[in-house]
C-alpha cells in the first residue's frame, strides 16, 4: 500500500502539525479542514514548495456524506488511504448543569462521531489490502477528571474505548488502532481558558513547559510506523511532560 496519510482538522494547531511531520517523511497528506481554508491553502502551498505531496480537503467530520465523499476524492486521485489521524476536536468549559443537549451533541459530533465516520470511509480500502493504521488523537482529559469540561472529557475517554476495541478487533485484519492522549498543548483551543490559568498548568507540568504541537507530531508519527511501532496496537500513548504522573 502507498504512503497516503488523511489527517483531520490539520488547518491549525497540531493536526497542522502532524500534517507537516508527515509530509516531510514522506506521506502523501490529506489536509481537512472545517471551516477555515486559508492556513489550509497555506500549509498545502509550504509543503508543496518542499516537494511534498498534500492536497487540500473541506470536509466537517460530523458530517458523513462529506467524509464519504472527501474519502472517495483522495481514493480516486491517489489511491486507498493508509493512515488516518484523527485529530479534529473541539472543548469547551462550562459548568455540567450549563451544558446544553446541542452543545452535548455537537461536542459528540464532531469529537467522536467525526472518528467514527472517517474511519468507516477509509477502512474498506485498509481492509482490502489487510494493512493500514488509524491513529486518534484523544485527550489527558479522556484519562482523568476534568471539572468543567465534562463533555469534552466524556468524548475522549470515548476514543479510548474506541481505540482499544476497534484494535482488537482490527488486529487479525493487520490494521493496528493507537491513540496519542495529548497534555496541555499550545494551539488556539487554549484560548478559552480563563486567564491564569496557562501558567498554572505549566507549573503543574513536571518537564516544566507547555506541550508543542510538534511534540505531538512526533507521537503520531512513531505510532504511524510499522518499522518503529509495529507491535503496538490498542495503545493510549499519553505525552504530557510527566502533567498526569
Ligand atoms: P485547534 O487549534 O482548535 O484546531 C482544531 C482543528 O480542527 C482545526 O484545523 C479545525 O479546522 C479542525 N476542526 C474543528 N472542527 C472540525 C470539524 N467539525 N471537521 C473537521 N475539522 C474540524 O485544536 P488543537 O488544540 O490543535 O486540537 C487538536 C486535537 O487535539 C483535538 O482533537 C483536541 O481535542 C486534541 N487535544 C488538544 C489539546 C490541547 O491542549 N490543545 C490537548 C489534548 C488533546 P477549522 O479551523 O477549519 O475549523
Amino acid at each position: 500500500m502507498e504512503k497516503i496519510a488523511l489527517v483531520t482538522g490539520a488547518s491549525r494547531g497540531i493536526g497542522r502539525a502532524i500534517a507537516a511531520q508527515l509530509a516531510r517523511e514522506g506521506w502523501a497528506v490529506c489536509i481537512n479542514y472545517s471551516t477555515h481554508p486559508l492556513p489550509a491553502q497555506e500549509l498545502e502551498q509550504q509543503l508543496t514548495d518542499q516537494g511534498c505531496r498534500c492536497m487540500v480537503a473541506q470536509a466537517d467530520v460530523s458530517d458523513s456524506a462529506a467524509v464519504a465523499a472527501m474519502v472517495r476524492d483522495i481514493e480516486h486521485r491517489w489511491g486507498p488511504v493508509s493512515l488516518l489521524v484523527n485529530n479534529a476536536g473541539i472543548s469547551g468549559q462550562m459548568l455540567f448543569q450549563d451544558v446544553t443537549p446541542q452543545l452535548w451533541r455537537r461536542m459528540f459530533a464532531v469529537n467522536v462521531d467525526g472518528a467514527y465516520h472517517t474511519i468507516q470511509a477509509v477502512l474498506p480500502g485498509m481492509l482490502h489490502h489487510h494493512q493500514g493504521t488509524i491513529v486518534n488523537i484523544s485527550s489527558i482529559w479522556g484519562l482523568r477528571a476534568a471539572s468543567c469540561e465534562v463533555a469534552y472529557s466524556c468524548t475522549k475517554a470515548a476514543i479510548v474505548g474506541l481505540t482499544r476495541s476497534l484494535a482488537a478487533e482490527l488486529a487479525p485484519s493487520g490494521i493496528r488502532v493507537n491513540a496519542v492522549a495529548p497534555g496541555v498543548i499550545a494551539t488556539d483551543m487554549l484560548q478559552e481558558l480563563p486567564e491564569g490559568t496557562l501558567p498554572q498548568l505549566e507549573a503543574e507540568t513536571p518537564l516544566g513547559r507547555l506541550g508543542t504541537p510538534q511534540d505531538i507530531a512526533q507521537a503520531v508519527s512513531f505510532l504511524a510506523d510499522d518499522t518503529r511501532s509495529g507491535f503496538l496496537t490498542g495503545q493510549i500513548l499519553t505525552a504530557d511532560g510527566g502533567f498526569t504522573l
